[in-house]
């Protein structure tokens, strides 16, 4: 598979170049296939459930052809996924796709088990270390810091917003011993980003160490992300007649975004066939990519602190890959968008608990009210000639192309839960007045000493650190 750059459509490089470089230092750019090739029929066209592993395996294989040879791939799809993604069906036309099922309880393993495989592939024959700088708004610093450890030839730094993650996270990430740390800065997560992105086009930096990128810009955490979507549409697909009583309704993907790294890996599936017919980009009060779906004016801004923490991101790094790979107008026609302010947020977990039982984390929570809004008559008032305040909390007003499936009954919805609500449990308790049950994996990690290195928002204090530490 050849890869070029969301900025200059000239540059052609290889999937271990891509991989290895996380984004393109000369242009600033993020790397983007150039191609996203559909899969078979015998896969799409498949009646009976699909295999996680085989989908994941077929998915992947042109994006490393020529690179990884497939025994090869097979092997690191195996090792990287011992878990799977559920499909949890909560109301008949509704069914949560719990993504937390992996060793750190958020979807973001997903990516970094994947990509920390390849990388370590692709790194296999070299004597330098590879460095990995990853900036985290909550779980990717724990989900690529878990993927990597102990991973010879390679390792990680961390940087965090302190005060600004759950303590739970913070353990998470500040825990590790060996080959991965963490730098708590005195900032927010968009500074943390900034910090790393500064380092990556440092050349005095860059001709000392092999630094690479672990955040969702790096396209290797991308494609795995897109396994899924795939897979679980593929069986909403082939149980809906007995689980929804429809023949074959559309498929809608409600993703609670922040980076908007897990929606883009849903366009990826989509372009590659799987049955999905639109999107919600719901977000929480970081709206960025809303008000640029109500006005045509993309502007980015500093984030602000919400329940959802993980999504508290102003200046979402992959608008720059949806904007290459859809135009304006083909995203109001693909995309519902909504957000949802903190007191949202509360109220979703309780509404969503009362009319299912089930009990959603405050991310997952964003996505249920997008959906339920939608389903219970939101969009049927926009395409009734209804227009809402896109600075007030709910849907913006376009009318995607799949509206009309929705308002005749036959969709069907599926909504990304990207976290374990223990994860979140004074969240979640505020609202239904009990906490989740804690999975064993995160009392254990409560136990660890916390490690992290304490970092001001400061590059060249960031940059002295590298220097004698790397
Ligand atoms: C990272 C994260 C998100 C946001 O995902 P993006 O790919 O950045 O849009 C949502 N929920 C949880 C729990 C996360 O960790």
């Amino acid at each position: 598979m050849i890869y070029t750059d969301t900025r200059d459509s000239s540059v052609k490089v290889d999937f271990k170049t891509a991989v290895l470089n996380g984004m393109n230092s000369k242009t600033g750019g993020l790397y983007i296939p150039v191609d996203f090739p559909r899969l078979s029929d015998s896969i799409l066209k498949n009646p009976n459930e699909p295999s996680f592993r085989s989908v994941a395996l077929e998915m992947a294989k042109p994006y490393c052809e020529g690179e990884i040879p497939d025994a090869d791939l097979d092997a690191i799809i195996q090792d990287a996924y011992p878990f799977i993604s559920k499909l949890n069906q909560v109301d008949p036309i509704t069914y949560v796709l719990e993504l937390f099922h992996g060793p750190t309880c958020a979807f973001k393993d997903f990516g970094a088990r994947f990509m920390a495989r390849v990388m370590s592939y692709f790194n296999r024959e070299n004597k330098d270390n590879l460095h990995i700088l990853v900036a985290t708004s909550g779980d990717t610093g724990s989900a690529v810091g878990s993927a990597f450890h102990n991973v010879p030839g390679i390792d990680v730094t961390i940087l965090y917003p302190e005060g600004k993650i759950s303590p739970l996270q913070e353990k998470q990430l500040s825990t590790f011993t060996g080959n991965v740390r963490a730098l708590k800065v005195n900032g927010t997560f968009d500074d943390c980003q900034r910090l790393v992105k500064t380092a990556f086009t440092d050349a005095e930096l860059r001709n000392k160490f092999r630094l690479s990128s672990a955040n969702s810009i790096n396209i290797s955490r991308l494609l795995p992300q897109g396994f899924y979507y795939m897979y679980a549409s593929l069986l909403a697909k082939s149980k809906s007649w007995v689980s929804n009583k429809l023949e074959d309704p559309a498929i809608i993907v409600t993703v609670p975004s922040g980076n908007f790294g897990n929606l883009t890996s849903g366009l990826i599936a989509k372009k590659m066939g799987a049955p999905i017919t639109g999107f919600v980009a719901a977000t929480n009060s970081n709206r960025t990519i809303p008000d640029w779906i109500a006005t045509g004016k993309y502007d980015a801004r500093p984030s602000v602190e919400t329940y959802a923490n993980a999504m508290d991101v102003g200046a979402p790094s992959n608008y720059e890959r949806i904007a290459a790979m859809y135009s304006l107008e083909e995203v109001r026609d693909l995309f519902a968008s909504y957000w949802l302010d903190n007191d949202g947020i509360i109220e979703s977990i309780k509404d969503c608990n009362k009319k299912t039982g089930y009990i959603i984390d405050p991310h997952g929570a964003v996505a249920w009210k997008a959906w339920d809004d939608i389903r219970n008559g939101k969009l049927e008032e926009i395409m009734n000639g209804a227009k809402f305040d896109y600075t007030k909390p709910g849907l913006t007003t376009n009318v995607p192309s799949w509206a009309k499936e929705v308002v005749n009954k036959n969709a069907v919805g599926i909504i990304l839960e990207t976290a374990d609500p223990a994860k979140f449990g004074a969240t979640v308790k505020q609202a239904i007045g009990r906490a989740p049950v804690i999975p064993e994996r995160l009392q254990k990690v409560m136990q660890l000493e916390d490690r992290a290195i304490p970092m001001q928002n400061d590059y060249n204090q960031f940059k002295d650190w590298l220097m004698a530490n790397l």
